[in-house]
């Protein structure tokens, strides 16, 4: 697996609130919430903090076990809230949260686990696209601070990584044969947003991704959301993440190395 990747910050942002980890055949995208202001979350820590332990507890897992991704996940919730259960009320529903979404490589299958709104997007040989997308968040009858804590890690709700090992058996999970894969890519919403929101397909999206790069994605990011910003009610830029992993590059790489 041939992966390349780039995330940065909000430019307005004091913080980077996303995070990528990648190894030699897998890669994981987080995106930690921003915390309400005002909002007890019973935690000493910031969202940079869980969205780092996460991430390095992923990457650990994924490196050294050979676990499904659900137990990969809720093993490393349970390491990090391990972490700060000592100084932090983990029982405290606004306790800080990540999505999450893994890609993996194992024999000739591909894994793929989304959590929350960070999609998974797969372009097979013949250029088929499937996004793997978590929507049960857009399904929330609103988004005050209430609604969001009753309906978080909750049957009928929402599932985020936070301080429930269990939501990560309610992730979106699948397994694709390898040889059918063209390439995979993984986002955090201010990035997936160039289609989501700027008016890209989807395919049009991977088709950028694969042409230029995932630095060159945020970048176009930006200008679309600066371009539309006048008419936007929500926050103009938010913290954006990008991963492309090829598949057929393996090969290819391979036989062009001098011998
Ligand atoms: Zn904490």
């Amino acid at each position: 697996m041939l992966i390349s990747h780039a995330t940065q910050a909000a430019p307005d942002a004091r913080a980077n609130e996303d995070c990528v980890v990648t190894g030699p055949d897998f890669a994981v995208v987080l995106d930690g919430a921003t915390t309400a202001r005002g909002v007890d979350t019973g935690c000493v820590h910031d969202v940079p903090w869980l969205v780092s332990r996460l991430g390095a507890e992923l990457s650990r897992l994924l490196l050294t076990e050979s676990l499904s991704l659900p137990d990969t996940l809720a093993a490393s919730i349970e390491g990090v809230m391990k972490q700060h259960v000592d100084t932090c009320d983990l029982d405290n529903p606004d306790s800080p949260s990540s999505t999450v979404a893994i890609v993996r490589g194992r024999g000739d299958t591909v894994d793929y686990l989304v959590l929350s709104d960070s999609p998974v997007v797969l372009r097979d040989n013949v250029g088929a696209i499937e996004v793997v997308h978590d929507d049960r968040l857009d399904a929330l009858p609103g988004y005050t601070a209430e609604i969001v804590r009753e309906r978080r890690n909750t049957p009928g709700g929402f599932w985020v990584a936070s301080n429930a090992p269990l939501a990560a058996h309610e992730a979106l999970t699948g397994t694709v044969p390898r040889d059918q894969l063209d390439c995979v890519a993984l986002f955090t919403d201010g990035a997936s947003r160039l289609a989501e929101r700027h008016g890209l397909s989807w395919a049009d999206l991977i088709q950028l991704l694969d042409q230029v790069g995932p630095a060159a994605v945020i970048e176009r990011v930006r200008h679309e959301d600066e371009r539309v910003a006048g008419g936007n009610p929500g926050k103009v830029h938010d913290d954006a993440t990008a991963v492309l992993c090829r598949f057929d590059a393996e090969s290819a790489s391979v036989s062009s190395a001098p011998a």
